[in-house]
């Protein structure tokens, strides 16, 4: 334990290095890193995520879906569009007492940031008022706060900034070539929209996509080259292992390889060397021996807690004693 503490305060000293941002990734060079033998790609990956984090840390968000089902598109790996039989238990817009529990609970588990969801095509105005209330009563208690709402506009998006929202998820799910094989009831423009006011209300970005929903290597390059050739990448990058739902689409789906998603997390460092990359949905399956390695590869944040919107997380208990095992200290 006591080395535990000194290895702490030796990553305290850490200072970043100031590295220039690349914006205009082509798919040969993403190609070529997905290529690298395993050893080669995850040391570059490391060496890159050590310039610029703090090695032994990884930042703790909090998920809590504050709208649950009947969402009416129709996105084949969510158990919460209303196309699908999932069995799953629909609820409105939760009451701010229920949600600002759920987040001191997490402020007491650990967690800086409490992102909630809500199964929403978009924002409608409506609500605008109901979710600032929200923003700002989680804000109250310390944590940072995050969104996820559906689409946004231009105006929402500045509204939502004025009332304190920190970040706003948005993922692109997938390569733009791939995309209406997993969607169909919005395109791929829609999720840029969405994520250039955003990005110009002046929060930070949240977006990642989806690996394993029978992609090509091909697809998983481009949808990290859309990320990073974003006007400015973004602060956080989830990237998610498909978790297979019965009732969805993509239930049956070829499962993928592991070490091919612990490869998408080190291009997505290399690419983004600045951003934090979060180890997110699918977790639950992963043995902490895939988990580690997302983390020497460059994966520097997690959700934590029971619940990751509808589908079940790694019990924190269980978080806690793999970060003893790693000598990682969560924030
Ligand atoms: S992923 Fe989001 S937008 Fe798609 S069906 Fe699920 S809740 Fe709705």
């Amino acid at each position: 334990m006591q080395n535990y503490q000194e290895k702490q305060s030796k990553s305290e000293q850490f200072i970043p290095m100031n590295v220039d941002l690349k914006h205009d990734w082509k798919v040969d060079e993403i190609l070529d890193l997905f290529e690298l033998p395993f050893n080669d790609l995850i040391f570059k990956a490391a060496e890159i995520h050590r310039a610029n984090h703090e090695a032994n840390k990884v930042q703790i968000s909090t998920l809590l879906s504050i709208k649950t089902g009947s969402c009416p598109e129709n996105c084949k790996y969510c158990p919460q569009s209303a196309h699908y039989n999932t069995g799953l238990e629909k609820e409105s817009l939760m009451a701010i007492d229920k949600i600002l529990d759920a987040a001191k609970a997490a402020k007491d588990a650990g967690a800086s940031r409490f992102c909630m969801g809500a199964a929403w095509r978009s924002l409608h105005d409506r609500d605008v008022e109901k979710i600032c209330n929200i923003v700002d009563e989680v804000k109250k208690t310390g944590l940072e706060t995050c969104m996820t709402l559906g689409m946004l506009t231009e105006d929402q998006s500045k509204k939502l900034k004025e009332a304190g929202l920190d970040y706003y998820n948005h993922n692109i799910d997938s390569s733009p070539e791939f995309y209406s094989e997993i969607i169909t009831t919005r395109n791929f423009e829609d999720r840029l929209n969405t994520l250039k006011n955003v990005r110009e209300a002046g929060l930070n970005v949240c977006s990642g996509g989806i690996v394993g929903m029978g992609e090509t290597r091909n697809d998983r390059a481009k949808m990290l080259i859309v990320l990073a050739n974003l006007p400015k990448h973004p602060q956080s990058v989830p990237i998610n292992m498909l978790v297979k739902v019965a009732g969805t689409p993509l239930d049956k789906v070829e499962s993928l390889d592991e070490f091919e998603f612990i490869r998408t997390i080190a291009v997505a460092r290399i690419m983004m060397p600045k951003s934090v990359v979060r180890l997110s949905a699918g977790r639950e399956q992963m043995n902490e021996q895939t988990q580690a390695l997302c983390f020497l590869a460059g994966a520097n944040s997690i959700f934590y807690g029971e619940k990751l919107l509808t589908t079940s997380n790694p019990e924190m208990e269980r978080d806690q004693k793999l970060f003893e095992k790693l000598g990682i200290e969560g924030r």
